[in-house]
């Protein structure tokens, strides 16, 4: 089993040595509760264990690798939320990759789902460059800011309920640390979706009563902030055209207008 040690020189790593560690579901809630800053919550997020099924899943590919990146070491830990401070935009994922997250540290970076998104950010404004290829290659997000709503990558990409709820308190206190600045929130699949609409509720958003189903361009609004559906740039979906190119950056581009017109 491997993973990159805390601390030990990885671009953009935000732990060290020193980071308390959360080895079950009440201690990512009392340690991601009791995070003051972004930060803060970022290092303790990056070493978590509270979930050991997903634990022994992300460092067991960490250590076998896949063939194509058989010579470079993965990160193997929980990939946090990553991006602009104060974002007005705030992009909402499944899980981490298992080559992809799993292996660069950073989310959506390394794999065919980040090609996409990040082209399209690119195109519309959100992001310096138009790949993400590692954590040291210069990428920056303009104003948003990405983070998943598991963060561990999952075995054959589906968390368990019970993962799910573990790791929801480290995505609530990250939403409840930049809601103030957040204008919109574009959920990447029907289950960013539904993390979205139980998260918001969380930090005191007052959506709608009842949910309302997820769809590729749906827009909520409420309390000056627009949540909107994005179908995920998933291999499936882009392969079988679900979503296409022009489909996301009709989003991103929208997405960036809401955030620039509550300004
Ligand atoms: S999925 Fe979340 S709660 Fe579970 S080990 Fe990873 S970071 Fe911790």
């Amino acid at each position: 089993m491997s993973y990159v040690s805390p601390g030990s020189g990885w671009p953009g790593d935000p732990a060290s040595p020193d980071t308390p560690v959360a080895h079950d579901a009440a201690q990512v809630a009392e340690l991601a509760g009791g995070s003051r800053t972004l930060a803060e919550l970022t290092a303790r997020q990056s070493v978590c264990r509270a979930c050991p099924r997903l634990v022994e899943w992300r460092e067991q590919v960490a250590d076998v690798k896949r063939r194509a990146f058989a010579d470079e070491e993965y990160w193997g830990r929980p990939v946090p939320g990553w991006g602009a401070e104060k974002p007005r935009i705030l992009l909402m994922g499944l899980a981490p990759a298992a080559h992809g997250g799993n292996r660069t540290g950073r989310i959506f970076t390394g794999d065919r789902s980040g090609d996409w998104l990040f082209a399209s950010l690119h195109r519309v404004g959100l992001a310096a460059q138009e790949t993400s290829v590692r954590a040291d290659d210069g990428q920056r997000l303009i104003g948003a800011r990405v983070a998943a709503a598991v963060r561990c990558a999952p075995p054959g990409n589906k968390p368990l309920p019970q993962e799910r709820a573990a790791c929801a308190p480290w995505l609530v206190r990250e939403v409840s640390l930049v809601v103030p600045d957040l204008r919109v929130v574009v959920a990447l699949g029907s289950f960013a979706w539904q993390s979205a609409w139980t998260t918001l509720r969380e930090v005191g958003v007052r959506l709608p009563p009842r949910r309302v189903p997820f769809g590729h361009g749906v827009e909520v609004a409420a309390d000056g902030l627009t949540l909107i559906g994005c179908y995920h740039p998933s291999q499936q979906n882009t392969f079988t055209g679900r979503v296409t190119a022009p489909m996301l950056d009709v989003v991103f581009s929208r997405a960036a207008e809401l955030a620039e017109s509550a300004v």
